[in-house]
This record gives structure tokens, sequence and C-alpha cells, in this order.
């Protein structure tokens, strides 16, 4: 098999707020009527490889569920897809909208969530997409949000310059994205092994880098399986080691260890 390009997908989606009617005040309210359920506005999407961003939004298709179905398409046809949060709140978000229009779920994709990834390995004041891109300086955020978009933008025939906010806001959102997970791909554990997926040897697993210059010996790394060489990407700073012990001969059952805790 040659050698084949791994497909990456970061993605973001705008999402309307609920809309409803009931009894009570902003902290204590009780619902009676649903008016309006939240609804996909609009998205922004960006190959690993393209220079920008795409911006996707609802008033370009005829139904929703064409609309849902451009979105399903892109994460089918992905082997790994980025988003902020998207394990908790985009991927399931989508599959609401999927289920509830009809729409056939994506084929399982690889998802990397960089908010996960920020609060399970890094201590950060907020794991917000935003405050970030501020703190590790990959960005300005814009002034705008959606959120002063929303009312118009859910009309039926929204100001060309709500949608052009619109598209600003979502694609910064995802060059943004993509920005802090090369940032933080160097802590990111069980990321797809993009030797693998892209068929290449030699490639580091983490970020596919195939560059034998770029990918330097560190030290030896002994483990209950053998001795194994471990090795740092250049490119993306990751450390992992060689799928095999590195010499037969060094892969001796010592015959004696520490006592654990000692
Ligand atoms: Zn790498």
């Amino acid at each position: 098999m040659e050698q084949r390009k791994v497909k990456l997908l970061f993605y973001d989606i705008e999402v309307c707020r609920d809309v409803v009617e009931g009894y009570g005040n902003k902290w204590d309210f009780k619902v009676v009527k649903w008016v309006r359920h939240q609804e996909l506005m609009c998205y922004s999407y960006k190959w690993k490889g393209d220079a920008k961003p795409t911006f996707v939004y609802r008033h370009q298709f005829n139904t929703m569920k064409e609309f849902l179905t451009s979105l399903r398409d892109l994460q089918t046809d992905a082997d790994i897809v980025v988003a902020h949060n998207g394990k908790k709140f985009d991927d399931k978000m989508m599959n609401r909208f999927y289920v509830k229009n009809d729409v056939d779920l994506p084929s399982p994709f690889f998802s990397v969530d960089t908010c996960q990834v920020a609060r399970s390995k890094y201590k950060f004041h907020s794991n917000s997409l935003n405050e970030l891109a501020d703190y590790l300086e990959l960005g300005h955020k814009e002034n705008i949000t959606y959120k002063d978009l929303e009312d118009d933008f859910m009309s039926k025939e929204p100001a060309p310059k709500t949608i052009s906010l619109m598209k600003k806001y979502n694609n910064m959102d995802v060059e943004l994205l993509e920005k802090l997970y090369y940032k933080l791909l160097p802590g990111i554990s069980n990321h797809p092994n993009m030797a693998r997926l892209s068929n290449t040897h030699d490639a580091c697993p983490q970020c596919g880098n195939s560059d034998e210059e770029l990918i330097g010996r560190e030290k030896y790394r002994p483990t209950k399986m053998g001795l194994y060489m471990q090795y740092k990407c250049k490119v993306c700073k990751k450390y992992f080691q060689s799928a095999r012990p590195i010499d037969p001969t060094f892969d001796v059952k010592p015959r004696f260890r520490n006592i654990a805790g000692n």
C-alpha cells in the first residue's frame, strides 16, 4: 500500500439559543413551552493543509437535512476530527441534530478534543478556546460574539453584514483551534498513530513528520517488556518510543529489581 494523506479535520459549530416561555426570574425559571429548540446556525472547518477555513451556513441550503448532511459528510471523510470541547459538545450536539433530522450518523472517526487535553494535562486558569488562545498568545480573539448576531442571523434573510461577521467569528475560532492543537500536540496522549494512518514506516506517530533528521534519539527506555529507544520529534516535540525492543541482546529479564515504593 502506498503512502496516503491523513485527513485531519478541524471544525467548530455555532448553535442558537433555546427560545422558551415560562414563569419565574433569571435564577429560578419554569419552562412551560419550547418555542424553538437549539439548532445549528453555521459551522466552519479546515482540513490540515488548507490555507483558510471554510464557512458554511444554513441559508446556503434548501433544507436543514441538506445543511446537516454537508457536515456529516466531512466527518465521515475524516480520519481524525479535532474540535474544542468536541467530545462533550460539538460531536454530540451534531449527533442530536442528525437523529432529529433523519440524517445517518457519520462513520466512526478518531476525535481529538483540545479542551480535554488542556484540562487533563495542564493547569490553566480557564480552558475556554478564547482564554487559552489569549493566554498562549495564539492570536487575537474577535470582540464580537455570535450571541450579538444571533437574532438577525436566525431570521430568513439576515443582513450581509451579519453573515460576514458570523463568518469572521466562526473562521477565527477554527484558526485558533488549529494553532491550539499544534501548541498542545506534544501533550496529547493516545493520539491516533499518524505513521500508521499515512502508511509511512519511519514517520513520527504524533504529527507524521517523516524526515529522519528531525526525529532525534533521546535515551534508552527500560520497560517490563524490554529495552526500547526513546525519541523526540523535532517538529511537534512529542516523545515516543521504538515499536519494538531495540536489540534482542538487551532484551533479557533482569535478575534483580527495585522494591516498589522503596
Ligand atoms: Zn512529530
